[in-house]
């Protein structure tokens, strides 16, 4: 019997036993900087003459990690021991399958600083961000345990007199998992774990930015005794690897989240039926974002210039959740740009292995580049009121950056940037504002801030987004509490962590015997 699901408190690093742990845990870390890391095939580690190396982006001299560099034929063993494993596994009752995500729920508990720490390093995650990816893969593995054990058990059907009735979740085939770099254990786990309960033999190949965070995760899940060739792990070439998986016809499944232009060419390739292929391919896709946080003339404005605040530069605005557009009642738009302003050049820019640091760097110096040529752009589009440069030279920083007077069709409002830049633009009135959150073609998250009960009422029916937030920032969707997935152009609204998600990976059959 298993206790009610809870999400997983986030730990008070202000209490100075909690931050001794993670100093202790960032040391130790640090120690084991630089190791070579593993494939995962038919069971086994497997390690390749070349490599591939992970950096801090934060201190791009040092390595994090070497990766092991699959090929062709690393692939290939991982889809003939998924399909070995195939007949076995699905036949494994959904509570057996459940277990081995509650093992390594327990085992990422009681590794839980060390695992934030390797992501400071990896990915330049604060200790706050870094300790709630680590909680959300934990409230992951505890959810869709629960949930599969729900799966397994009788399902509600209407009776039929003379008849014997049947409803079960069976598994598909061999996924193909492919996350982004920025939740690199939250979300590599969360679709891992949903695609192997629901009795999919499973192929995870992690984005090349982020491969160590996630090697972590298939040898934990490994230790937990997953039977040889459930899960195939696969670092290496991004792009190769993951377009040679989508493609190969022994895929049933594709889980991707990642960008709008890659998510649409996994779109159409998992729609070509390809020879020796059974059954159309199921891809769940979650894709980018452009959020908008609505401020509204009579609302809190402490609250909501705080949370504005938050969800633009949290992780360095590296969230699809981020709320890169701030839309502002003219009746309180200076007052706002001001204080935003004010409060993004206060924010500290620096390694997050100090805790003083709330930004750390860019993932890498593509995204640098990006970033940078946005603050270009901006400047043509908009005012200036906050950074707009580069932070210090060891990473690939920028500075929590910040134009008003931007307008709605501005690239700057409409390109997904995924970088510590915000576009605050003046809004006529109330449905000036909501009419402006909409002009995007993403539906990801969105947050009003407002007293007026007619306008929330109206932003529940009208503002198009898979996650709204009335009065509250439109980051830190919690498992179970806020299924997440967004409309549009932001992918299939899976609802990762919420009820409808298991039944993604899962076919339902029928039974109905005459009695
Ligand atoms: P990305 O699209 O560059 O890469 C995502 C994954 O796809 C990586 O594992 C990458 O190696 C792989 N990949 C790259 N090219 C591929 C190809 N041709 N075929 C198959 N796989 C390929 O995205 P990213 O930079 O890793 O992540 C950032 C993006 O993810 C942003 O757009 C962000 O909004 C989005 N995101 C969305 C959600 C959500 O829930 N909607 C959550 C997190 C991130």
């Amino acid at each position: 019997m298993l206790p009610d699901y809870a999400p997983t408190p986030l730990t008070d690093f202000s209490r100075p036993e909690h931050a001794a742990a993670m100093e202790a845990a960032l040391a130790a870390v640090r120690a084991r900087l630089g190791g070579t890391w593993p494939l995962w095939l038919d069971g086994e580690r497997v390690t390749t003459d070349a490599t591939r190396p992970s950096v801090d982006p934060a201190d791009h001299a040092t390595v994090v990690g070497h990766a092991a560099e699959a090929g062709p034929e690393h692939l290939e063993r991982a889809f003939v021991a998924a399909a070995r494993a195939f007949p076995a596994w699905r036949r494994t009752p959904l509570e057996v399958r459940a277990r081995y995500l509650l093992r390594c729920a327990a085992r990422m508990r009681e590794r839980r600083l060390e695992l934030a720490a390797w992501m400071v390093f990896e990915v330049s995650k604060s200790w706050v961000e870094a300790d709630a990816d680590v909680a959300e893969a934990i409230d992951f593995l505890e959810f869709y345990a629960r949930e599969a054990i729900r799966l397994g058990g009788p399902q509600p059907l209407a009776p039929y007199p003379g008849e014997e009735l049947e409803l079960r979740y069976l598994p598909l085939g061999t996924a193909a998992v492919i996350p982004p770099w920025n939740f690199p254990l939250a979300i590599t786990v969360g679709m891992t774990a949903a695609a192997l309960v629901a009795g999919n033999p499973t192929i995870l190949k992690p984005a090349h930015q982020a491969p160590v965070i996630a090697g972590l995760f298939a040898e934990l899940l490994h230790e937990c005794g997953l039977p040889p060739g459930v899960l195939g792990f696969v670092t290496g070439d991004g792009a190769a690897l993951g377009s040679a998986m989508v493609e190969d016809p022994r895929t049933r499944i594709v889980a991707f989240t990642g960008s709008k232009a890659v998510g649409l060419g996994i779109a159409r390739k998992a729609g070509e039926v390809r020879p020796g292929q059974r059954g159309l391919k199921r891809a769940i896709l979650e894709l980018g974002g452009k959020d908008a946080t609505v401020i509204d003339d009579d609302c809190d404005l402490e609250a909501a210039i705080a949370g504005a605040v938050a969800a633009a530069f949290g992780f360095q605005g590296q969230k699809c959740s981020a709320g890169s557009r701030l839309i502002v009642h003219t009746r309180v738009y200076d007052e706002v740009v001001a204080e935003v302003a004010r409060r993004a050049d206060a924010l500290t820019v620096g390694h997050p292995r100090d805790r003083a640091h709330f930004m750390g760097a860019m993932i890498d110096d593509k995204a640098l580049a990006k970033t940078l040529g946005y603050v270009e752009a901006g400047r043509g589009e908009g005012r200036l009121v906050a950074g707009g440069g580069r932070g210090p030279d060891a990473g690939w920083f920028v500075r929590p950056t910040v134009f008003a007077d931007v307008e709605s069709r501005a690239r700057l409002m409409q390109e997904e940037i995924f970088g510590p830049v915000l576009a605050i633009g003046r809004a006529r009135d109330w449905e000036h504002a909501l009419a402006w959150a909409n002009d995007t073609e993403y539906g990801l998250t969105g947050a009003v801030f407002s007293r007026n009960r007619d306008h929330l009422e109206q932003a529940r029916h009208e503002l198009h987004v898979g996650n709204l937030y009335l009065n509250r920032k439109c980051t830190g969707a919690l498992v179970g509490v806020h299924p997440f997935g967004g409309f549009d152009m932001s992918g299939t609204d899976s609802k990762a962590g919420g009820r409808d998600y298991l039944l993604l990976f899962t076919q339902a059959k029928s039974i109905a015997e005459k009695l």
